[in-house]
This record gives C-alpha cells, sequence and structure tokens, in this order.
C-alpha cells in the first residue's frame, strides 16, 4: 500500500515525548512499540518490572515501574510528556452484590484517579508548548454495560467523561484528548476473561469467545494490539488534531446492533 511501511501507515512523531501506562503487556506494549516506531520518545509506566525490563530496552524506552493505584507515587512522577496514553487497566468478574469492595475502589484508582493525576501534571507543559495529545483507552464497556462488570463499566464511563473534559478545556491549547473504544483485544486480559466467562456460562473457553463474547460483532475475531495501536499512533500526530472529545470504536461492528 503507499504510504505504508510493513502494513502500518507512515506517521512522524518525531521530537514528541510520550508516556504509556500499563506499557508491559498487550495494547500498552504495542502502542509503545507503535509511538517509538513513528519516532517519538517513549517513557514505558507499569507495575510489572520483569516485563518492562524485557521489553524496554528493544523499544528504546525508559520506563518506570510504578503501581498506579500508588497516588503519592503517581503524584511524584515528573511528567514532561507532550503525549500521554493512559492504558492500564484490569478487568474482575462478579455480580454487583458479590463484588469485593476494595476491588472495585482499587478499579477506579488505576483506571479513572491515575489518568486524572497524570493528565493533570502534563497539561501545563503541553499548554505552555500549545500542543499536546491525551489518548484514553477505554472500551466498548465505556458506551454500553455488561453484566458482571460493575467496575470495569464504571470506571470507562468515568474515563470518557474525564476526557470529553480535558478536550473541551484543552481545544484552546493545541491539546486534543479522545478515547478509543475497543472490543475484544487479544491480549492477557481477555485470555483472563474467557477463563472465567466459561465458569459463569458453563461453557468450553472456545465457546466462550464465539457464543458470548463476539456474539453480537459483525467481525467475529478478536482484534490484534497492533491494530488498536495503529489508531493511538494516528490520533498523536498533527493529521488528527481537528478530531478531539471523540471516542472512536474499533470494535468490529460489536455496538452497531
Ligand atoms: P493487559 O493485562 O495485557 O495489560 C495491562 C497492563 O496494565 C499490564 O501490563 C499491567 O501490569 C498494567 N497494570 C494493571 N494495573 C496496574 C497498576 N495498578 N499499575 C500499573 N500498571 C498496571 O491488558 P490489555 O488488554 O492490554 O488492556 C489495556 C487496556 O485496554 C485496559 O485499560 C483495558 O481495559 C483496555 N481494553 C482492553 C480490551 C481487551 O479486550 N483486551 C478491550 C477494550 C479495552
Amino acid at each position: 500500500m503507499p504510504g505504508s511501511v510493513n502494513g502500518t501507515v507512515r506517521l512522524d512523531l518525531t521530537g514528541h515525548a510520550a508516556l504509556v501506562t500499563g506499557a508491559a503487556s498487550g495494547i500498552g506494549l504495542a502502542c509503545a512499540r507503535r509511538l517509538a516506531a513513528a519516532g517519538a520518545d517513549v517513557l514505558m509506566l507499569d507495575r510489572n518490572r520483569e516485563g518492562l525490563q524485557e521489553y524496554a530496552p528493544a523499544i528504546g524506552a525508559d520506563f518506570v515501574c510504578v503501581d498506579l493505584d500508588d497516588a503519592a507515587a503517581v503524584g511524584a512522577l515528573e511528567v514532561t510528556a507532550d503525549i500521554v496514553i493512559n492504558n492500564a487497566g484490569l478487568q474482575h468478574i462478579a455480580a454487583v452484590e458479590e463484588f469485593p469492595v476494595e476491588t472495585f475502589g482499587y478499579m477506579l484508582s488505576v483506571m479513572v484517579e491515575a489518568p486524572f493525576h497524570l493528565i493533570r501534571a502534563a497539561l501545563p507543559g503541553m499548554y505552555a508548548r500549545g500542543w499536546g495529545r491525551v489518548v484514553n483507552v477505554s472500551s466498548i464497556h465505556g458506551q454500553v454495560a455488561s453484566p458482571y462488570k460493575a467496575a470495569y463499566v464504571t470506571a470507562k464511563h468515568a474515563l470518557e467523561g474525564l476526557s470529553k473534559v480535558v478536550a473541551l478545556e484543552g481545544g484552546a491549547h493545541g491539546v486534543t484528548s479522545n478515547c478509543i473504544a475497543p472490543g475484544y483485544v487479544r491480549t492477557p486480559l481477555v485470555e483472563a476473561q474467557i477463563a472465567a466467562q466459561a465458569e459463569i456460562h458453563g461453557l468450553a473457553p472456545d465457546d466462550v469467545v464465539r457464543e458470548v463474547m463476539l456474539a453480537p460483532a459483525a467481525i467475529r475475531r478478536l482484534v490484534e494490539p497492533d491494530e488498536v495501536a495503529e489508531l493511538v499512533a494516528y490520533l498523536c500526530t498533527s493529521a488528527a488534531s481537528f478530531i478531539t472529545g471523540a471516542s472512536l470504536l474499533i470494535d468490529g461492528g460489536w455496538t452497531a446492533r
């Protein structure tokens, strides 16, 4: 395809500094790779030190090992990036009446409060430079609900709201803020969900993917982390400067019906 390299579009983020959370696995790792390949200086954040040590050198990225639930540690981070990718997240499957209260709080802390702190710390620098990109990795569950995912659905809906507020405030300063909303992505987070859902529904793991997770989708396959990272990287370019306050679905038509 003209204008593409190895199936990916040519994007130039030279001179930009990107911070990616949850960068030791799955979508975050794919984003770190893609942004670095586009020329950005990448800082990978995760609580998984082994993953950071394994992947960061090949990407040519710096890394910080931090638990995003640790408000003091997050507050102590010096955030100089002009691209912030809030990606770290986790899932817990349980009925509302059985949902562990601590787990609910932890998930909101990691998936809503930490993005708030990081964006809050990054904005003054972005405003000073008159340019910034915030991409929040939401989910189809930022748009619609599913049973047994109370904390996740709550957190993603909240993240969508935060993202829109940042878009409204940042617009005059050259800062865009968007959510991307993937369907089911082939990552360790989904592998764990397949096992949990198989137990809840009493189905074989393959049947869970086909009959439960992807039943509403037009394209019944898991989306790859690299496909999601490509969309994230595009939103970070100057070409995407008019896309803000949006939530871009990448769900194979899962929410179309
Ligand atoms: P993943 O489990 O492969 O990676 C998540 C990363 O976040 C891990 O490296 C983990 O260590 C890190 N993380 C989790 N809690 C953390 C904490 N407290 N502090 C620091 N790091 C922490 O998952 P993934 O599928 O790549 O998910 C990434 C994001 O994409 C999440 O926000 C998830 O909700 C979202 N998402 C995933 C899917 C999917 O199907 N996989 C679909 C839609 C949205």
